[in-house]
């Protein structure tokens, strides 16, 4: 089979997460700094008669329960459009780790199915269709540095930070972002990162601004759970990291070095822990 578009679909982290609230239709309301890294799935596509999903390198269904199937699905039927698409997803982002790697594959389904199907979406209509089908995708469709805010469908883009090294470490589990979330509702008084004092160190470009204020309140609900989180955050700072802090709902914790070089060395001091490693970098968005 021959597939005639290659999209890439970026991990991201998050420098700062926090909750503000509960919404009345029982999102939470957050504000976040995400962070785009050059880790990424690739996607596929070519045209075809139907939709057609095939999945390499991880195991997850191929049908309606795959985000990226559900993008192209969802694509169709509010276009109208008659034709499908085979698609091949290459995942390398790990799963269910707090780097929004399903995300990232709609987003990347949707912007390459509207281009190869010359349906002439705008971004603004593509991140509304993104929003229906998962909280980080109006964010993926971006990329960068952004902040986001509400449940993830308002997304502000930043200044782009000078590319640092990035050493994720990632337990082997996986955790449920819904069942994170319910979960933190029961903390009584969560201490709440410093967001504010982020958006300015990220706007002025202070990269040790940013490393000052590395916060995630969800680390208060998943650290006294999973103490090896705890335990992976200090060997990335033993090993030279500037900052290290839990991605998202978790669990991989990332440490962040002067760039990848710095980072890769770091990563050769690791020894065999319970947890697996990869060195990456910020990623700034592609010119279309
Ligand atoms: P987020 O940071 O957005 O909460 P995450 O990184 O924690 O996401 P994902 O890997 O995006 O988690 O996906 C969580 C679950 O979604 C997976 O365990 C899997 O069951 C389901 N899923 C559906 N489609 C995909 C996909 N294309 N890639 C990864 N997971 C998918």
């Amino acid at each position: 089979m021959i597939f005639n578009m290659f999209v890439k679909a970026y991990a991201k982290i998050n420098l700062v997460l926090d909750v503000l609230g509960t919404r009345p239709d029982r999102y939470h309301e957050l504000v976040t700094i995400m962070q785009t890294l050059d880790l990424h799935d690739v996607v596929e596509i070519d045209e075809a008669k139907e939709i057609e999903l095939i999945v390499e390198g991880a195991d997850l269904p191929a049908g309606p329960d795959n985000l990226a199937f559900r993008a192209a699905d969802l694509l169709r039927r509010r276009t109208g459009f008659a034709g499908g698409a085979n698609i091949k997803l290459v995942k390398r982002i790990p799963l269910a780790a707090g780097l929004a790697g399903g995300s990232a594959d709609a987003a990347a389904v949707l912007h390459g199915l509207n281009n190869l199907w010359g349906l002439g979406m705008a971004a603004s209509e593509l991140e509304a269709l993104g929003a229906a089908i998962g909280s980080d995708v109006p964010f993926c469709l971006r990329g960068g540095t952004a902040l986001v805010q509400g449940r993830g469908e308002k997304v502000s883009p930043l200044p782009g930070l000078t590319s640092l090294g990035v050493l994720l470490a990632k337990p082997f589990f996986g955790l449920s972002t819904a069942q994170v979330y319910r979960l933190y509702d029961d903390i009584v008084e969560p201490l709440h990162p410093d967001s504010h004092g982020m958006l300015r160190a990220v706007c002025s470009g202070d990269v040790s601004g940013v490393v000052a204020r590395l916060g995630n309140v969800l680390e208060q609900v998943i650290l006294p759970m999973h103490p090896e989180i705890r335990e992976i955050k200090e060997i990335l700072a033993a090993i030279g990291a500037s900052g290290v802090l839990m991605s998202g709902s978790g669990p991989t914790v990332f440490g962040l070095f002067d760039n990848k070089a710095v980072a890769l060395q770091a990563a050769e001091e690791i020894k065999i822990g319970n947890f697996r490693v990869w060195v990456t970098e910020f990623n700034k968005p592609e010119a279309d």
